[in-house]
């Protein structure tokens, strides 16, 4: 056959067979065939005009879940052609939304998110009543100082035996729930008899400049966070299952970069996630039955993040038994089984009600469960779930999978 010279797109290879739409989420609530990755291969590459409303409504409405890429029997890199969508997107556009700027600003300036706390009041009196950020300002404590925003520090006495574990914490567990950071360390600590070592200098992973179609920011962020873990060869844990997905994928997004290549694959080399980390590192039962005011064993629901469940190593089974060992009974689970929670990183500000309608999927089976704690290892997800189901009937716990577990094992000693 005679070539063309015209180079294949991600829609040319497209074999329209629909598996992706089958699992989008947004797809599922809205029933629209732009919204799943079929209908927005087939229509960016016809779309050549990044100004129009419509190129911005296509490429925005997506949660970067990775279910369709997930799914496909072609393996198509269905996330790739929207990301380069997003750069593309001339700044008016980006910026269209005061909260989208202001949060992926933040996220890249971890300094401003004290501030952010502050200036809370004076936002919430201009932003819609909507709109994704009023839900996200209004998560943070009303007693919030932004002195607080410091970096998490190690739990229990200082000294002791050199840490063996470094610690990228991400913008959630450093300066709005230092709880996490704290209980963290606390389970480090049990497992290896060391505190963690926190880098000062680490920053935002920069999933949110990334996702926001900022591709220079988000590679400079990689890089100040390369350079503060450099100097030590210690495996880094974090909490953070989003994080966790974006650091691993540094070697990518700096390919390019011949001075930065070799330092991002050693970096994403050392990166460790949370379950798996406690699970092999034998993070062992309490001595004595776990309390009801600990947590009901039987009462657990565990929320699988979409960046572990679409990830290459479909982390699903590790939290779940690592929950069983602690807890004596296996984490509850949905009619449906695991499902988005509609947070999407910046897609809940950019689509409040679409967030919304997706989350009401799994919390109206979750609320079927009779369950004492929700928890997760994502920080979008526990806030997705916590402003959610502040909002229903629920009565149990939501937090992160490192503070339920530290409260269930026992101080050494003690
Ligand atoms: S990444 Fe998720 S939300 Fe986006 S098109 Fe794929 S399945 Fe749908
Ligand atoms: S699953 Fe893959 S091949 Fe099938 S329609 Fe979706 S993108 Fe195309």
């Amino acid at each position: 056959m005679k070539s063309t010279g015209k180079q294949q797109t991600a829609g040319d290879q497209c074999a329209k067979c629909g598996a992706c739409t089958a699992v989008c989420p947004v797809y599922q609530v809205t029933g629209r065939e732009s919204h799943t990755a079929r209908g927005r291969l087939h229509l960016l590459s016809r779309l050549t005009n990044p100004v129009s409303s419509v190129y911005g409504k296509i490429v925005s409405a997506c949660l970067l879940c990775g279910a369709c890429l997930d799914a496909c029997p072609r393996k198509i890199d269905t996330l790739t052609p929207l990301i380069r969508a997003r750069e593309q997107l001339p700044l008016a556009a980006r910026y269209r939304f005061l909260e989208k700027f202001v949060a992926r600003k933040t996220l890249a300036s971890p300094r401003l998110l004290g501030g952010l706390a502050s200036l809370r009041q004076k936002l919430l009196q201009h932003l819609p009543k909507t709109s994704g950020l009023w839900l996200k300002l209004a998560l943070l404590p009303e007693d919030y100082a932004p002195e607080e925003a410091q970096p998490a520090l190690p739990a229990g006495q200082p000294g002791g035996a050199p840490p063996v574990v470094s610690y990228f914490s991400g913008c959630l567990a450093r300066y709005l729930s230092p709880d996490i950071g704290a209980a963290t360390d606390f389970l480090t600590r049990w497992v290896t008899g060391s505190p963690l070592l926190i880098p000062g200098e680490q920053t935002c992973c920069g999933l949110a400049s990334f996702a926001g179609g900022s591709r220079e920011e988000a590679r400079d962020l990689a890089r100040k966070n390369i350079a503060a873990f450099a100097g030590h060869a210690l495996p880094i844990l974090t909490s953070c299952a989003s994080c966790y997905s974006h650091l691993r994928s540094y070697p990518v997004l700096l390919a390019d970069d011949p001075h930065w290549r070799s330092k991002a694959e050693d970096f994403a080399g050392r990166v460790r996630e949370f379950s798996r980390f406690f699970l092999e590192a034998g993070l062992a039962p309490p001595a004595s039955p776990v309390t009801a005011e600990q947590g009901d064993p039987a009462g657990i629901f565990y929320h699988d993040p979409c960046h572990l469940r679409f990830s290459p190593e479909k982390i699903m089974g590790q939290p779940r038994r690592l929950l069983a060992n602690i807890m004596g009974a296996p984490p509850l689970e949905l009619a449906g089984g695991p499902h988005c929670c509609g947070q999407g990183g910046l897609f809940h500000l950019a689509h409040p009600q679409l967030s919304q309608q997706i989350l009401a999927v799994p919390m109206a089976q979750l609320l079927e469960l009779s369950a004492s704690h929700v928890v997760t290892t994502c920080s979008g997800c526990l806030l997705q779930w916590q402003q959610g189901l502040r909002q229903t009937e629920f009565s149990g716990r939501v937090c992160h999978m490192a503070v339920l577990l530290a409260g269930i094992i026992p101080q050494k000693g003690g």
